[in-house]
């Protein structure tokens, strides 16, 4: 088994459980591996750490299969950890009963790089570094023994791989594509899921649960949706009773489906959802001009700030939505402003969101810190994993 030896001190992330290893901790690797072969870690004192997948091209240059050094990492090892991860949704009543429902969450269920979510008996993997790309094929038939799914679809096709040197990857590596457009029920909505080409696995997953808040939040209150994607937010609105739902989002494909999912509901009230195919941030500026005000606006945006080094063009850029969020608020109203960028913690967001309030001249206070469900755990060592963060903020 090829070896990867530590610099002296470099140790230490992996002692609080951390599973990535970064180029400038590396001192050699000793013997021949390719990419995603799995090296033993040892310290520079020659102490066995852990047992890692190589990742010659990424900054990650390994991530940390199992930290027992013993352990054999195989089909079998693959087998334990997605029943792991599998079975860990069953914690939370009712979660599991989720027709869309994220069942590997990488590194937090202790499978740096693999991403699987099942929706309804479909299932959508996604492997992002060399390693998980050397186990593809026992990581799928792991998941078709673990959940029974009738096809799984592979959408390896994140930027990230890139970093790791990885073409995209994307096709049918179980069954073929169903017959019928896939649907799932959300909390009672029935909404469509494009796995082949729609944004991530195929759906915002992460954002059920403040959906479900906004549907209780949303009777009789005027609703403006931003970044809307296929309209999760503003069905969830439209099932609370809110006496109108204006939604922007700048894709095309996006507003399209939402428009079908709003037509797949039809006790939902379709008189009261508008949708408009723009840019939130021109829009804003266009609805305060025409003077227009909120009860409930949703800021969804996407992931500004990939990471740290995007950090400040990225605050500038929520300090703006959120500004607007809050000037086109009637009193009283709520905003609810997310942030999933990894590169901005939580105190940064909370920070942005409190100066955008200043900066708008209203006075607010945050109801709720805001989430990902259950099924998105965060493993305690691995705090990157926290990447949604919310505000749920009253205005004056
Ligand atoms: N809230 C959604 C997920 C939002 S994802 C849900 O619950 O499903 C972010 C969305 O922002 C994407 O649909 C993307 O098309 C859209 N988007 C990105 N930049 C935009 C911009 N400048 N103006 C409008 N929409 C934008």
């Amino acid at each position: 088994m090829p070896q990867l030896v530590l610099l002296p001190g470099k140790d230490r992330t992996l002692a609080r459980r951390h599973p990535w290893i970064f180029a400038g901790s590396v001192d050699k690797l000793t013997g021949r591996a390719r990419p995603g072969d799995t090296v033993d870690v040892v310290a520079a004192n020659g102490r066995p750490l852990a047992k890692a997948a190589w990742s010659p091209q990424s900054k990650i240059r390994a991530r940390v299969w199992s930290f027992d050094p013993e352990e054999i990492i195989d089909d079998a090892f693959f087998k334990r950890r997605i029943q792991a991860a599998v079975e860990r949704r069953r914690t939370m009543p009712g979660l599991f009963d989720q027709d869309g429902l994220r069942l590997i969450h990488g590194e937090s269920d202790d499978l740096p790089g693999v991403i699987a979510d099942r929706y309804g008996d479909s299932v959508v993997v996604q492997l992002t570094a060399a390693g998980p790309e050397k186990w593809r094929q026992a990581i799928v038939a792991a998941l078709q023994r673990t959940t029974g799914c009738a096809r799984l679809y592979e959408r390896s096709d994140s930027d990230v791989r890139r970093l790791e040197g990885l073409e995209p990857v994307a096709g049918w590596r179980l069954g073929e594509a169903p017959p019928e457009p896939l649907t799932i029920v959300e909390n009672g909505v029935t909404m469509k899921v494009d796995i082949v080409s729609g944004h991530k696995t195929g759906f915002y997953l992460d954002q059920r649960d403040n959906r479900l808040l906004t549907r209780d939040l949303a009777a009789g209150r005027s609703v403006l949706n931003c970044f809307c994607y296929t309209g999760g937010f503003s069905l969830q609105a439209l099932a609370g009773g809110a006496s109108c739902v204006l939604s922007i989002d700048s894709s095309a494909p996006a507003l399209a489906t939402a428009k079908d999912n709003l037509a797949l509901n039809p006790w939902l009230d379709a008189q009261r959802a508008e949708w408009r195919d723009a840019d939130v941030f021109s829009e804003l500026r266009a609805l305060k001009n025409a003077d227009r005000r909120f009860d409930l606006i949703v800021l969804d945006p996407p992931k500004f700030a990939p990471s740290a080094a995007h950090a400040e063009q990225a605050a500038r850029a929520y300090r703006d939505i959120n500004v607007f969020g809050f000037r086109l608020l009637n009193p009283g109203g709520l905003l609810m402003s997310y942030s999933c960028s990894g590169g901005i913690d939580a105190d940064f967001f909370q920070r942005i969101v409190a100066e955008a309030a200043v900066a708008a001249g209203r006075d607010a206070r945050i109801l709720r810190r805001l989430a990902a469900p259950a099924d998105h755990p965060v493993a305690l060592r691995f705090s990157e994993g926290d990447y949604l963060k919310g505000l749920l903020c009253q205005a004056d």
